[in-house]
């Protein structure tokens, strides 16, 4: 095992592979920065086989647990064939991704016949208005919702759904998604806002903080902590103590758990990245498109690992940190 300077092993790959997305949510893609946004080119993305080749390296320093993300993964063609060559790498236990939902439907039966183990689905309220203001997209809830079904009768599940709470936005939408997915084995996991990327002009007085969540839904509903299920978990689990399911909370502005991180980052572009809040990183596609061996390559990641110290949510403190950080949407969360 690789450990990193604070002791923390590589167990967790993120890849992002595409920075587009059909949604326009205004806490990461807003609408007057991207619409008119340079994206990457097809010829920057890395390939399916560059990404697999990547994975197999990352598998052998100990990574068993892969997410696609983005962007949106859905978006990118044919998304299936990587998640099949994804799950053939021998140690990847836990093959996931992350969606806003919106072609999940169609996909879900595909995704996983070719091994895609879970999903989790973004979904920010119930109320369709709240929610088209938030993703600010012309998408209805119940689209989202039923393709929440579909993968789960795909075997998708149980899925989690991940609500960023932005105050002024969506406050009113915890209880009644809460009500909506007690009781059928999915668990809501509620995100603080956070100050990723410089677009989305973060303030923090727009952060809800957990605690104060917990003690609104404790009110209506007695729940108990659950231990961590294992190191690095980044969401804190509750369960109902009516034996109705479980929620969790992602507190990375109140609460950071960068002791525990183990995730790396590869972006569509073939960047590497220790952190979400990252500001730079290393490049991978020149030299696998410039004939880097295997070996060659896994020195470069070991060297990334090795001297890897970030910790950004625990020096952030209650203001975000004033150097350039890559975007959300760019990095994959
Ligand atoms: N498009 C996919 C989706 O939305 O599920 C995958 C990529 S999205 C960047 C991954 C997750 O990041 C989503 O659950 C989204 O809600 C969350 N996210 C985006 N911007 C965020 C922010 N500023 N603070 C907290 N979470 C954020
Ligand atoms: Fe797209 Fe996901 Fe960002 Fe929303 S959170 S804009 S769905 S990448
Ligand atoms: Fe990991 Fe960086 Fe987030 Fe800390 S701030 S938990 S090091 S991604």
């Amino acid at each position: 095992m690789q450990a990193d300077t604070l002791n923390r092993p590589m167990r967790d790959l993120r890849i992002s592979v595409t920075d587009r997305c059909s949604f326009r949510c205004t806490y990461c893609m807003p609408r007057e920065i991207y619409d008119d946004h340079e994206y990457l080119a097809r010829s920057e993305i890395l390939t399916y086989g560059e990404i697999a080749r990547f994975a197999r390296i990352a598998a052998e320093f100990g990574v068993a647990k892969i997410r696609l993300t983005g962007g949106e993964p859905l978006l990118r063609r044919e998304i299936e064939k990587l998640v099949q060559e994804l799950s053939d790498i021998d140690g990847i236990g836990d093959l996931a991704m992350t969606t806003n939902g919106q072609l999940l439907g169609k996909q879900a039966n595909a995704l996983a016949d070719a091994g895609l183990d879970r999903v989790t689905v973004s979904l920010d309220g119930i109320d369709d208005k709240v929610v088209r203001a938030m993703i600010d997209t012309d998408v209805s809830v119940d689209t989202i919702l039923d393709a929440i079904d579909v993968a789960s009768d795909a075997g998708l599940g149980p899925i989690k759904i991940n609500t960023v709470v932005r105050r002024g936005w969506n406050e009113s939408q915890i209880i009644p998604l809460i009500e909506h997915f007690r009781g059928t084995g999915h668990t809501v996991r509620f995100i603080e806002y956070m100050d990723v990327g410089t677009t989305n002009s973060w303030k923090s007085d727009e952060v809800v903080r957990s605690a104060d969540l917990l003690t609104q839904i404790a009110q209506k509903w007695p729940i108990v902590a659950v231990g961590q299920a294992y190191r690095g978990e980044v969401a804190s689990r509750y369960r109902f103590e009516d034996g109705q399911g479980e929620i969790g909370f992602i507190s990375s502005v109140s609460e950071p758990f960068c002791g525990d991180c183990s995730r790396l980052r590869l972006a569509a572009d073939g960047t590497v990245y220790t952190c979400l809040f990252a500001s730079s990183g290393t490049d991978f596609k020149l030299p696998m498109r410039t004939g880097a061996s295997d070996d060659d390559l896994a020195e470069i990641l070991l060297g990334v690992w090795a001297a890897r110290d970030d910790r950004y949510s625990e020096l952030r403190g209650a203001a975000p940190l004033d150097f350039p950080r890559v975007e959300m949407s760019y990095i994959g969360g």
